[in-house]
C-alpha cells in the first residue's frame, strides 16, 4: 500500500466550479503552489503537501484506492461513487472529514414546462436522462416509480428537446440551464455542498498531525466568515 508516503497527497478539479473555491481555502490555511497549474501535479510550497489535478469523477477513485490521501468533491458524485462501490461489493475507505460549505447546488428532476405535474406519481414509468444513475435508481426505488434511466455523461438537460427522455435528473443551483431548455424543476432528490474526504487509512502518524490541524485552520476560516 502506498501508507508510508512522507507527504500529503490532495486530489482538487484541475479545472471547473470546484477549483478556484478549493485552492482559495488552501491558500487561506498557508498553502499556496508554484504559480505554473498547468500540470496534473503540484508541490506545495514549504508544506510537505502534493496537489494532484484531475476530473472530480476521478477523485472519489483515486482516494478510495490510496493514490491520494484527501480530496475535495461535490457530495453528489461522491454519494453516486459509493453506491457504485455497494453495487459492485466493493469495500468503501471514504471517509468524509469536513463540509466545506461552498459547490452548494441540489440534484432536481425536471420536466418540460408543457408537461403536466401534480405529485411524484406524475413521473411514474418515465424515461429520464440523468449523470447519476445510481442515486436516480435508488430514488425511484424508494419511490416505487419505475422509471427507465437513461445515462449520459454531459448536456443531459437537452435530452427532453431530442426526444431522447421524458426528464433530467441534473444538478441546478439557478435554474436558469432548466428555464432556457424549457423545463421546470419538480422534486429535489438532494442537496450538495464541497467535502474535504480522506482516505481511512493511507497517512502515516506524522501526516496525521499535520492534517488534523490543516483541518484545524480551515474550521478558523470558515468561522472567521460566518
Ligand atoms: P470535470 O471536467 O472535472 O468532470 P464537471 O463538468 O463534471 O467537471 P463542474 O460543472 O465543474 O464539473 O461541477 C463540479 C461540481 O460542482 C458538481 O459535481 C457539483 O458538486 C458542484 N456544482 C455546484 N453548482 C453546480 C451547478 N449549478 N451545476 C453543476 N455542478 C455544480
Ligand atoms: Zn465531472
Amino acid at each position: 500500500s502506498s501508507g508510508q508516503n512522507k507527504r500529503l497527497r490532495i486530489a482538487v478539479q484541475k479545472k471547473g466550479r470546484l477549483n478556484t473555491e478549493s485552492m482559495a481555502l488552501f491558500e487561506k490555511i498557508g498553502i499556496k503552489v508554484q504559480l505554473s497549474k498547468s500540470g496534473l501535479y503540484c508541490h506545495a510550497i514549504d508544506v510537505p503537501v502534493d496537489f494532484l489535478f484531475v476530473r472530480d469523477d476521478d477523485i472519489p477513485t483515486l482516494v478510495n484506492d490510496g493514490f491520494c490521501d484527501v480530496g475535495i468533491i461535490g457530495q453528489n458524485v461522491l454519494d453516486e461513487f459509493c453506491l457504485t462501490l455497494n453495487e459492485k461489493k466493493q469495500s468503501n475507505n471514504i471517509t468524509i472529514d469536513k463540509a466545506l460549505g461552498f459547490g452548494a447546488c441540489r440534484l432536481s428532476i425536471a420536466i418540460a414546462n408543457s408537461k403536466a405535474y401534480n405529485d411524484i406519481n406524475s413521473l411514474k414509468a418515465m424515461k429520464v436522462a440523468t449523470s447519476y444513475p445510481e442515486l436516480l435508481m435508488e430514488f425511484s426505488r424508494q419511490n416505487n416509480l419505475d422509471l427507465s434511466i437513461l445515462n449520459i455523461s454531459g448536456s443531459v438537460e437537452i435530452a427532453p428537446n431530442l426526444g431522447m427522455a421524458d426528464a433530467i435528473c441534473d444538478l441546478v443551483s439557478t435554474g436558469r440551464t432548466l428555464e432556457e431548455n424549457n423545463l421546470k424543476e419538480v422534486v429535489e432528490i438532494m442537496q450538495s455542498q464541497a467535502l474535504l474526504i480522506r482516505n481511512s487509512h493511507t497517512l502515516a502518524p506524522e501526516l496525521e498531525v499535520f492534517y488534523q490541524r490543516l483541518i484545524d485552520r480551515m474550521n478558523g476560516v470558515m468561522q472567521a466568515k460566518e
